[in-house]
């Protein structure tokens, strides 16, 4: 009988592992609080912390330090779009799987701090090179920038997703496949084992077996002590339609992107970046900075556009789940969490902070591998 995983979270991090583990012969069945719906029903109060559906969501390729830093998140990232690509072009016309393809355009301008060691080191060798394989890649040169403030410039190929669309069908497809769903809230990760007991769901008929946890519940269940805290951002949707994802970084540290969605889902057009800060509420006057740095960075936005303007379907407010040291993506032995006292395992993958989209199937791969490593290892000391 194939071995039991129960992946907390159905975030696009959760769902992913969901679908990996399933695709590696897993049994998994997936516990969350919130599940992928229409986004247009989400009422941002009551979904704040539910990172994945205010996402933009794009790919930006964060080049590695020389030194070597950055280099795993870049190799999740190179993951998750050879990943996006194989989805997009198996499927049919009718697929709803939520991704596009398209260019993607960084701007930065003089004195923004990541000249100095990301981009002011990349050069178009290196981001061709075998190690970082940046696909499409191109340096920009000071024609083709929107004005004299950017210093940096570069374009290269990327996929966006519209998040709640290809959530939804990875949740469809992991259902379709044989997975199992429970919309359970949980106090600590150790629950999922003393629930499987009880539950019919969880436990695929009441006093089920978990052979593994996965928890992919975007903060972790450490709280401050475990260095997780929201990284707060205001976007705008707009009904404009855009022809590339747009990212300009502005010396005072600031942003402003644009991120189109397709599937009807419009362009959001951000964003702040604010560490700690826990206000759930819009500001209108962040819209209209916001719409304002991306009419001047990118003119075509509002090409053809009814009144030469953005037409605002909403406001979105959002929390990434940050961690100060970066992403967990580990295992750890949870001493008597099994009935009758034996240890429960449980893989974290949590903490992805602004970049859950690009790097999920890497994330997902990892996961894959951890549970597959404990299970051999579990086997053979039992053997
Ligand atoms: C404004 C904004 C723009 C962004 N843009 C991008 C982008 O362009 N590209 C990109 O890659 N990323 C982007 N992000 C970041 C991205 O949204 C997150 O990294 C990603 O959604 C994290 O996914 P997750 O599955 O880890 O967490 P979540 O989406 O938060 O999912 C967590 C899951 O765990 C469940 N859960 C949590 N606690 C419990 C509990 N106690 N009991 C039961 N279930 C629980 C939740 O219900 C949910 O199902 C952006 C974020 C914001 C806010």
């Amino acid at each position: 009988m194939a071995k039991h995983i129960v992946v907390i979270g159905a975030g696009v991090v959760g769902l992913s592992a969901a679908v990996a583990l399933q695709e590696a012969g897993y049994d998994v069945t997936i516990v969350a609080r919130d599940f992928p719906g229409p986004a247009e029903t989400f009422d941002g109060l009551q979904h704040i912390n539910f990172s994945s559906p205010w996402a933009g969501a794009h790919n930006r390729w964060v080049p590695p330090l020389p030194s070597g830093e950055g280099l795993r998140e870049h190799r999740f990232a190179l993951t998750t779009f050879a990943r996006m690509r194989a989805l997009a072009s198996a499927a049919t016309e009718s697929t709803a799987h939520g991704i596009t393809f398209m260019k993607g355009i960084e701007y930065v301008d003089t004195g923004a701090a990541v000249l100095a060691d990301v981009y002011g080191l990349l050069t178009e060798a290196r981001a061709q090179s075998a190690e970082l394989a940046m696909p499409g890649f191109r340096l920009l040169g000071a024609d083709d920038f929107p004005d004299a403030r950017v210093a940096w410039g570069c374009e290269y190929d990327t996929w966006c997703v519209n998040p709640m669309v290809y959530c939804a069908f990875l949740l469809r497809r992991f259902v379709f496949r044989g997975g199992r769903v429970a919309r359970r809230e949980l106090r600590a990760v150790a629950e999922v084992f003393a629930l499987a007991a009880a539950d019919a769901v969880v436990g695929r008929g009441g006093g089920g077996v978990v052979d593994a946890v996965v928890n992919a519940s975007g903060v972790g269940f450490g709280g401050p002590e475990d260095g997780v805290f929201p990284t707060r951002g205001q976007t705008c949707l707009v009904a404009n339609a855009c022809d590339a994802t747009v990212t300009r970084q502005h010396a005072d540290g600031s942003w402003t992107f644009c991120v189109p969605r397709g599937f009807e889902g419009g362009t959001i057009v951000g964003g702040t970046k604010e560490p700690d800060s826990w206000d759930p509420l819009p500001s209108l006057a962040v819209r209209e900075r916001l719409l304002g740095s991306m009419a001047a960075t990118y003119p075509r936005i509002l090409e053809g556009a009814a009144g030469g303007d953005f037409t605002v379907i909403r406001d979105v407010v959002g929390r990434r789940p940050t961690r100060k040291a970066g992403l967990r993506l580990e295992g750890e032995l949870l001493p008597g969490a099994v009935a009758g006292g034996g240890d429960g395992f449980v893989m974290h993958a949590y903490g992805l902070g602004g970049r859950g989209y690009e790097l999920s199937w890497g994330v997902a791969e990892g996961v894959v591998t951890g549970v597959r490593e404990y299970l051999e290892a579990r086997a053979s000391s039992t053997a």
